[in-house]
């Protein structure tokens, strides 16, 4: 006889974490963020591009799979998926579409979801938030400052200092590791 206590738990896993972050969607393809910049960014002073200006079929052409899906589509990996779920190197997360700064390690906390989850930005500009009114549900919607690429979304259930929490795809996001001195 095989036990069954394991599709219990795996879906109270899906409720739960549905919601968490109120935009789960289970299967679809494994979901990366990396650490270091992503392929096309390599080499690239990302400073000097015009990233609002790269059409989707660019997009498309320099991103993965799972990268258009989420990041350029407003697509959700599927929670527990992301390479930097769990990434607590000291250091900072930027976009994996066009390299900006947009999370610090250092407001970076567990919250049990599934996503990466930070309390604040790293500056103002880091970031846009805007009303999305998808799903029968208002939710603001958080996107890239300088590129627009879609991230995640934010809510008002994190913890202290700032009472938010950026539900954000790792996809979105690459991992740069502070120098040492
Ligand atoms: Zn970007």
């Amino acid at each position: 006889m095989r036990k069954r206590s394991a599709g219990v738990v795996g879906f109270a896993l899906v409720v739960l974490v549905g919601a968490g972050c109120a935009a789960a969607r289970s299967g679809g393809a494994e979901a990366k963020g990396s650490s270091g910049p992503s392929p096309h960014l390599v080499g690239v002073d990302v400073d000097k591009v015009d990233w609002k200006a790269k059409t989707d079929a660019w997009w498309a052409a320099n991103l993965s799979a799972e990268q258009v899906a989420v990041c350029r589509k407003a697509g959700t990996e599927r929670p527990g998926s992301g390479d930097l779920l769990h990434m607590k190197d000291a250091g900072t997360f930027t976009c994996s579409s066009c390299g900006y700064a947009l999370f610090s390690s250092e407001d970076k906390f567990e919250s049990g979801t599934g996503w990466p989850s930070f309390t604040r930005a790293v500056s103002k500009e880091a970031v846009t938030v805007k009303l999305d009114a998808s799903l029968g549900m208002v939710r603001e919607e958080v996107l890239c400052g300088r590129c627009n690429a879609h991230l995640g979304h934010v809510f008002d259930d994190g913890p202290p200092p700032t009472g938010r929490r950026y539900c954000i795809n790792s996809v979105c996001l690459d991992h740069a590791a502070k120098r040492g001195r």
